[in-house]
């Protein structure tokens, strides 16, 4: 007996030691510090907050409803852009794209270089009407009030417009000659998809054949807290996003009255194919979660890093962890969510026709067409039709060792020299997604702090930014855009 656990003792104390070794060897993260990159520079503090203040009175909002759309408030928001921003609006080269979207150029002396393209978009999302009341501070008031600037827009995402522009006029005050052309381009409908905005914009660079050093667009930021067990803080650049599909289900059936029903209606054989999809979610994939568990995972405890330095021992107890929590689940497989339906329009008339939407949020490596060949595999019903109400597949991914990428993490460590700096892909869509035939390079970040209270007034209720947030985020920009032109 004594001999048995001896010999078990020894092969555990083997796993072990293997184990250990494979933690240590799988993560590295390749730290520079850079601090002298990042010199401060005098900055009007006051004005940039009031002009930030200023841009979130503009009501630039993006409704589903296209009818919705209030011209004058984009409009109102360019003119402001043009007198708050005098040196950018005499400089810079502006071009309208489709009558709202703006793009500035500021060329370089080289030609040889490739430019670079700082995005950002100028629209909002809806104030819910429900939940106006209990707004601390106008949504478009412009309140600036305890060190904190409120309202919607101070993050998502008048802050990337308003902080490239800020950077640029003080570049612009300074003198500034660039080697590299610089750009920067704001859409103004990135929150109903970016098809009017971002898409023209892109397609309007393809036809001036411009080829792009890199793209840096919102979608990545500095997270506190929200990578579980990670103490430091973890700058997450944006490489890749997820796509999606709005797969239309449709039933249609004889109708007549409701005295009379059979035993499933087309809203009952809706219902059980919808049933079966969200039953049988996608299996997930862990390559893309590992990507900046990777890059941060020595800072991880032991036996965190142990386990996912070891995913082909442990995969099955990792993967059934990460999807227990929906955000978590988001990151290592296609989502399943159905949010629409519809039937019969009065409660004695059986539906001649059934239908709902569900939204799929698909992983790279999977495309529309093989989510619905799976959709339509899983339902197994002919009475149940499957369309394709819009699609747009995940995009290639970006990669971890370009100069660019070094470049943007570099400017980060310079800033925060315990920030760790990972790879990560983001979740929602982005309109940097309509960028790829333009460069490889397409990344999303912005240096702002967010943690797990703050990420939730995105879009909700109290959305805000501290002011020491919002100059930090000035000063990014400022150096980024002066090493990238150079
Ligand atoms: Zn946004």
């Amino acid at each position: 007996m004594k001999k048995i656990i001896g010999v078990t003792f020894l092969v555990l104390a083997g796993l072990a030691i293997i184990l250990v070794y494979r933690a240590e060897t799988v993560f590295e993260n390749r730290q520079a510090a850079a601090a002298d990159l990042v010199a401060d520079f005098p900055l009007d503090e006051q004005g940039a907050v009031q002009r930030f203040a200023q841009a979130i009175t503009y009501p630039t909002i993006s409704y589903d409803d296209r009818s919705n759309f209030d011209a004058a408030a984009f409009r109102d928001f360019a003119a402001f852009v043009e007198t708050a921003y005098p040196l950018v609006n005499q400089q810079l080269k502006k071009t309208v794209v489709n009558d709202y979207s703006l793009v500035y150029h500021l060329p370089g002396d080289d030609s040889s270089l490739n430019p670079v393209l700082f995005m950002g978009h100028m629209d909002v999302v809806p104030i819910d009407p429900i939940s106006r009341d209990s707004w601390t501070h106008d949504p478009f008031g412009g309140v600036v009030a305890d060190g904190t600037i409120w309202g919607r827009g101070t993050m998502d995402d008048k802050l990337s417009v308003i902080t490239l522009l800020e950077a640029m006029e003080q570049l612009l005050s300074e003198g500034i000659q660039p080697h590299r052309s610089v750009y920067l381009a704001f859409g103004h409908d990135e929150e109903v998809g970016g098809q009017d905005g971002a898409e023209q914009i892109a397609a309007w660079f393809a036809d001036q054949n411009v080829r792009f050093e890199f793209v840096l667009d919102e979608g990545g930021v500095i997270t506190e807290g929200i990578i579980d067990s990670v103490q430091a803080p973890v700058a997450i650049i944006g490489i890749a996003e997820k796509g999606w599909i709005n797969l239309e289900l449709v039933v249609n059936a004889p109708g007549g009255h409701s005295s009379q029903p059979p035993d499933h209606t087309a809203v009952g054989i809706l219902s059980a194919a919808i049933v079966r999809v969200e039953d049988n979610p996608f299996p997930a994939n862990m390559d893309y979660m590992m990507m900046t568990i990777n890059a941060i995972g020595r800072y991880m405890p032991f036996m965190d890093r142990l386990f996912l330095a070891n995913r082909w021992l442990f995969s099955g107890l990792i993967e059934r962890q990460l999807i227990k929590d929906p955000g978590n689940a988001s990151g290592v497989r296609t989502t399943t969510a159905a949010t629409m339906i519809s039937g019969s329009p009065k409660s004695n008339i059986l539906p001649t026709r059934a239908s709902a939407i569900v939204n799929f949020r698909i992983m790279p490596g999977e495309t529309g067409k093989t989510v619905r060949d799976r959709v339509v595999g899983l339902i197994d019903d002919e009475r149940v039709e499957v369309n394709i109400a819009s699609n747009w597949d995940p995009s290639p991914l970006s990669p971890t060792d370009s100069a660019a990428y070094e470049l943007i993490a570099s400017t980060i460590r310079a800033f925060d020299p315990d920030v760790l700096v990972a790879p990560y892909m983001v979740r929602g869509g982005t309109d940097a997604k309509n960028y790829y035939p333009l460069t490889d390079n397409v990344y999303r970040f912005i240096l702002v702090r967010v943690n797990a209270d703050t990420i939730r007034h995105v879009h909700g209720i109290d959305e805000h930014i501290a002011v020491e947030e919002y100059l930090r985020a000035i000063r990014f920009y400022y150096h980024l855009i002066t090493r990238a032109m150079n």
